[in-house]
């Protein structure tokens, strides 16, 4: 690797930043060797250290440019269906992977990507950014197209309160290039709230099929207030967690009219989505079918389908090519254990959870279930959010369904309140698995639920009895 030439690049500020992608490289490989495994965001902090700048100078080197992705519940999925759009059509995109979706993570991903003389050599960046650092990373990326999924009551401990969140995307969103586009849920009333009050017109998406709505708010719903009066929002359709179609009875705020929008949906468990996306302005409509389930993923798909057609792909390709799309790691995964079918799936705050549980329950017919409860730092280390779980679902419907996790004697408790019997609780994944093994039939399958850190433990387990491949093979 050679420093730069300061003939060519001349300044101060070029050096700095090689020393900080070497710096962040070198890091990048000893992590690596150390088998820290995928996700960290090491690399990106050592590299920050040295040139504060360098996440801003290498993304001004992509060719074509970069989104970033923020929302409560959905951005890993929805990058990595953007990604996969983006890649299909011969580009090379720089993503921030494994869920490492800090600052720091983009950093990473930025710098995995550069060339010893810190250039960048990629066509886009793809990136999941937490809400609470999205002001920094627009600064700092100056992306063409900001996409905001949703904002649920996430982790409370480590954020602070949605309203206060919301301002800050706000902020963000204000601040985005003039020719950059706001891409957004319309049927999230904060998501929408927030849209309403920006200069550029932002691209509106949402979803239109009352046959696949519920007509009440869950409990976990948080958004039921009017931004504008504080009246009760009268839901006229409810799709996921507070997400639907609303107005306020004072006439002073509505879910904003969606430019693009999915109809026609068919879910088919955690196997399949198929859904007809409309747009007000473009040509023909799309059929679109591909291997994800669950309703929550209908807005990870139609948020990907108008990032794509934003960044100038052809929708008839992006309908073709979602077809061979698969989950990212960890999101949604399946694997043969034992005779039995394992469906690990990612559930981890109340809306979350609540799509999840319903997929299973009501959509797959599920019987048999680990739900897994972590309080570590990504977890959130306040679990009383589990009483805003609607597990009253699992009434009649769960034959087998072991309370897993470090915080599996909360969910005892939570399950007996909630009417549903179950199996004593197992801190140990290994005994956690064991049991549910020794409840699930043999050929049936069986849903594991888990908070993040408690999926990762369940999943280190199955790849110690290698079950699983661990997942920087993946
Ligand atoms: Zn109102």
């Amino acid at each position: 690797m050679m420093p730069p030439n300061p003939k060519i690049d001349g300044t101060y500020s070029g050096t700095v930043l090689w020393m900080a992608v070497l710096a962040g490289k070198a890091t990048a490989a000893l992590s690596r060797l150390t088998r820290r495994g995928g996700g960290t965001t090491l690399p990106g902090d050592v590299a920050r250290l040295i040139d504060p700048h360098v996440l801003r100078k290498l993304a001004a080197d992509l060719k074509f440019g970069s989104i970033v992705i923020t929302g409560t519940n959905g951005k890993t999925t929805t990058a990595r269906l953007i990604s996969w759009l983006l890649e299909g059509a011969g580009h090379r995109v720089v993503s921030n992977r494994s869920g490492a979706n800090l600052i720091f993570g983009a950093t990473a991903a930025a710098l995995e990507s550069a060339s010893g003389s810190g250039r960048l050599r990629a066509d886009w960046g793809v990136f999941e950014i937490d809400e609470a650092s999205l002001p920094k990373a627009i600064d700092e990326i100056q992306p063409k197209a900001a996409l905001v999924l949703n904002l649920f009551r996430d982790q409370l401990d480590r954020y602070g309160e949605l309203e206060s969140i919301a301002k800050k995307i706000e902020a963000a969103l204000a601040n985005l290039p003039a020719s950059s586009t706001a891409l957004l849920n319309a049927d999230d009333p904060r998501v929408a709230e927030i849209g309403s009050t920006l200069g550029h017109p932002p691209l509106w998406f949402g979803l239109d099929d009352t046959t696949v709505a519920e007509h009440e708010l869950p409990h976990a719903a948080d958004a039921r207030t009017c931004p504008r009066c504080g009246a009760s929002l009268i839901f006229d359709a409810v799709y996921v967690g507070h997400d639907g179609v609303y107005r306020c009875p004072n006439g002073d705020f509505e879910r904003p009219s969606p430019d693009i929008t999915a109809q026609k949906i068919k879910l088919d468990g955690f196997d399949n989505i198929a859904m007809t996306v409309h747009s007000k302005k473009a040509t023909a409509d799309q059929r679109i079918a591909l291997p994800l389930g669950g309703l929550y993923n209908a807005y990870n798909v139609l948020a990907a389908y108008t990032a794509g057609i934003t960044l100038g792909l052809d929708p008839t390709y992006i309908a073709h090519r979602l077809r061979d799309f698969h989950a990212a790691f960890g999101r949604q995964e399946r694997m043969e254990f034992r005779g039995r079918h394992l469906n690990l799936v990612l559930s981890k705050n109340p809306a979350g959870f609540n799509e999840t549980l319903r997929t299973a329950v009501d959509l797959a017919n599920g019987n048999n279930f680990l739900i897994a409860l972590n309080d570590r730092k990504a977890d959130g280390t306040d679990v009383s959010w589990i009483w805003d779980v609607d597990f009253e679902r699992l009434q009649g419907k769960a034959r087998a369904l072991i309370p897993g996790g470090n915080r599996a004697h909360d969910l005892a408790v939570r399950f007996k309140y909630a009417g549903v019997s179950a199996s004593p609780p197992e801190t140990d994944p290994g005994r956690a698995l064991d049991a549910l093994v020794k409840a699930t039939p043999e050929g049936e399958t069986a849903h594991l639920l888990c908070t993040y850190t408690a999926m990762l433990d369940l999943r280190a387990e199955l790849v110690r009895r290698g079950w699983a491949k661990p997942y920087w093979e993946t």
